[in-house]
């Protein structure tokens, strides 16, 4: 019963199109394009979401509701019905004489012509009492002979859309399978004991036998499974170690530490000194500068762990040795403060710094170009504008790379071409990413194996814990109460709405609208609640300068509130802020809600966080505000954030959607990790083509956004 009839999936006629002599292609096989189901590989890879047990009957007296059964029985009767609605009603008796009405909602007149009287007639579906006795509603239905075979293995249900029956999808699945390249590319002592080979392991979870058992099936715990986890994984680990040893061949500045140069007088200048973690993180890097091969690492560290001195420290080694060096922030805001800070603490030392932003065009862009082309500037800070084509550099030696997490993949890819092409004038320089959300250790050996990773696990001292409180909106007055406390005090509050995107130029969509509406309405009310009180607004509608200006209000103290959106999530640090209160915080995700927390408790006063939520809160809300309420450790937040989205959302920022894993999943696939990491270098060593041919079977162009 392999060709079964879903009338729910196409409109006119339900089995599938011959293809026409005049068209070139049917509906359904653009949708299989469309679905990127263009060769026999991708064919042989769509795998079934489920799957329908039609290898048996089941008498309609020993059906239970809720469970899918075939059943077979002669038509009766076959009539239209227009009350209580107008529906086609079947009724089919099975040999034990027992009844059941096939009840169709939507249909056509190729129903009525298929199912007449007489008609013996197989139904899939869920059998359940309804309104005229024993029904099943809209099954899938087949015309049979009295002794026709029954379907020999479980039949698959795979992802579809609504132009592309089952039927069909199954038949250029099957056809796919048949003809795609198979071929073990692993040596068997590669693969790991008890999975079988990567054909048999398809054949099976395209086609498991009547007997097989489901639950296996379905939790993606079977070999066959396994198998196929393995391979994407090991692809996935044999890209990124390639990719690590093609950088250790390239040359990069030899970048040494030396004595009594900037970077001491820096350190000596700081008005506080290195914590022991971040004098670990420093050495870690000041090794990978001294080696003349380009340094690829990840520093990351909790909000306020105090990732900025390192990178200046770092970038001071660079430019000790006669290098330039470019640090790139993803917003203008965070940007601006950078510069600002780095000039503090840089220029009396007798380093000019250029400042690169999207804004900032014409004579002042022309100069900073200029002196970073001749030499004169020693660094570069801005947005991603310091990486445009026409920015070019003397001897760039160091880009840093600030909350690496919110550029965009296009955006990582143009700093890579970047770097190659500055590589190619001089020397490949070496590349710092910075970022404030950790990535719990399987994500990080799985998406980040080509690169170092060091750790800032410690915060500065005297840090005061942020309290955590979760207020209904309705105590919206208790809080507006509390901020007049705190601004009495002489300390500073944000006040946060729901975001605006930072788009440039682009018309306000109306949900946008409603969010400015959200952001500029709430500074009203805070001034007018809050008489004597300075309040800032700051979204990123704001043209850059005034941004610029409401920031410096805050900063310098000037304005106690700052109603703000999401523009301040990352970077942000004014030390006498100690409350911020998120407004429907239960829009946020847990990572945004973290970092936006970070922004209080930053200096040695108690800080408190309200989260305000409105309305009946989702699940998935509940857990995590209460996730917030529970921890202000990053890690732990890491943690939970994974266990309640799931890797392939956590990971969404980076992978860009289809560069993700797509079999297995790196929280419950551990075991097969390890294995795939253990193989990869042997693979590698000994099996270069097998190495090869893997990834680019398993990964083909997604190898390249990996990599980003
Ligand atoms: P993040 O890691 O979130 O980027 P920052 O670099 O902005 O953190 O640092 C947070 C705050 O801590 C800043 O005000 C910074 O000057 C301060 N800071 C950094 N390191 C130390 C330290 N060792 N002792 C005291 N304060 C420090
Ligand atoms: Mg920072």
């Amino acid at each position: 019963m392999r060709k079964t009839h879903n009338p729910a999936m196409s409109e006119a006629d339900p089995l599938p199109a011959p293809p026409r002599p005049t068209a070139p292609q049917s509906a359904p096989a653009r949708a299989l394009e469309r679905l990127g189901l263009t060769t026999p590989e991708a064919l042989a890879l769509h795998l079934p979401l489920r799957y329908e047990d039609e290898t048996r009957l089941t008498p309609v007296a020993r059906a239970r509701p809720g469970v899918a059964v075939v059943v077979e029985g002669q038509i009766e009767d076959a009539r239209v019905e227009s009350r209580p609605r107008r529906q086609f009603l079947v009724t089919l008796r099975d040999a034990a004489g027992d009844r059941l009405i096939l009840r169709f909602v939507h249909f056509y007149p190729s129903h009525q012509k298929t199912l007449a009287p007489g008609q013996r007639v197989r139904a899939h579906g869920e059998v359940r009492p309804g309104f005229f006795g024993h029904e099943m509603i809209h099954p899938t239905f087949k015309v049979v002979d009295a002794d026709a075979p029954l379907a020999d293995s479980l039949t698959p249900v795979y992802p579809s859309s609504a132009q592309l029956p089952q039927a069909y999808l199954r038949k250029a699945v099957a056809s796919g399978l048949q003809r795609a390249d198979l071929a073990e590319i692993l040596p068997p002592n590669t693969v790991p004991a008890g999975l079988p080979p990567l054909r048999q392991a398809l054949a099976f979870l395209h086609h498991p036998p009547a007997d097989a058992r489901l639950a296996p099936l379905e939790d993606r715990s079977h070999p066959a499974w396994q198998r196929l986890k393995f391979e994407e994984l090991l692809a996935q680990q044999l890209s990124q170690m390639q990719a690590r040893r093609a950088r250790a061949q390239l040359a990069a500045p030899e970048l040494p530490s030396r004595e009594g140069a900037l970077r001491e007088q820096l350190l000596a200048a700081l008005p506080f000194a290195l914590t022991d973690a971040q004098q670990r993180v420093c050495a870690e890097i000041a090794a990978d500068l001294a080696t003349g091969r380009p340094m690829h690492r990840l520093l990351q560290g909790d909000v306020g762990a105090g990732k900025t001195v390192v990178a200046a420290l770092s970038a001071a080694v660079a430019m000790d040795a006669g290098w330039q060096c470019a640090l790139m922030a993803p917003t203008e805001i965070l940007a601006e403060q950078h510069f600002a800070k780095l000039v503090q603490w840089l220029e009396p030392l007798g380093v000019k710094v250029a400042w690169l932003t999207g804004s900032r065009k014409g004579k002042a862009r022309k100069q900073a170009l200029d002196a970073l082309a001749s030499g004169g500037a020693a660094l570069a800070v801005g947005t991603h504008a310091v990486i445009q084509d026409d920015v070019q550099f003397a001897r760039l030696g160091l880009a840093i790379v600030d909350e690496q997490h919110r550029f965009g993949v296009e955006q990582r890819l143009r700093l890579r071409r970047k770097l190659q092409a500055e590589g190619r004038a001089t020397l490949e320089p070496h590349l710092l990413m910075m970022s404030a959300t950790p990535i719990p250790r399987t994500l990080a050996m799985t998406y980040y194996a080509d690169l170092e990773v060091s750790t800032l696990d410690q915060l500065p001292p005297g840090r005061t814990p942020i309290v955590t409180k979760v207020f209904a909106d309705t105590r919206r007055t208790e809080v507006i109460e509390r901020i007049r406390d705190e601004v009495a005090r002489g300390r500073q509050v944000y006040w946060v709405c729901p975001l605006i995107e930072e788009s440039d130029g682009e018309d306000l969509s109306g949900k946008s609208m409603a969010e400015l509406r959200n952001v500029t309405e709430t500074h009203a009310l805070l001034s007018e609640a809050l008489p004597g009180v300075q309040v800032g607004l700051l979204h990123g509608r704001l043209p850059p300068v005034e941004k610029a200006t409401v920031m410096a209000g805050f900063s310098a103290g000037v304005l106690g509130v700052l109603v703000a959106t999401t523009v301040i999530e990352v970077g942000v640090d004014v030390p006498n802020a100690s409350l911020m209160v998120i407004e429907h915080a239960d829009r946020f995700g847990l990572a945004q809600l973290h970092q936006l927390r970070g922004r209080v408790g930053r200096g040695s006063v108690a800080s408190v966080c309200v989260l305000l939520y409105s309305g009946p809160l989702s699940e998935t809300g509940k857990q995590r505000l209460r996730a917030m309420v529970e921890t202000t450790d990053g890690f732990e937040i890491a943690r939970r954030d994974l266990e309640i989205r799931g890797p392939g959302d956590f990971m969404g920022a980076r992978q860009s959607g289809d560069a993700l894993l797509r079999f297995a999943d790196v929280t419950q696939d551990a075991a097969l990790l390890a294995q795939a990491r253990h193989v990869a270098p042997l693979l590698l060593d000994r099996h270069p083509q097998a190495a090869a041919a893997q990834v680019a079977r398993w990964l083909g162009q997604r190898a390249e956004f990996l990599k980003a």
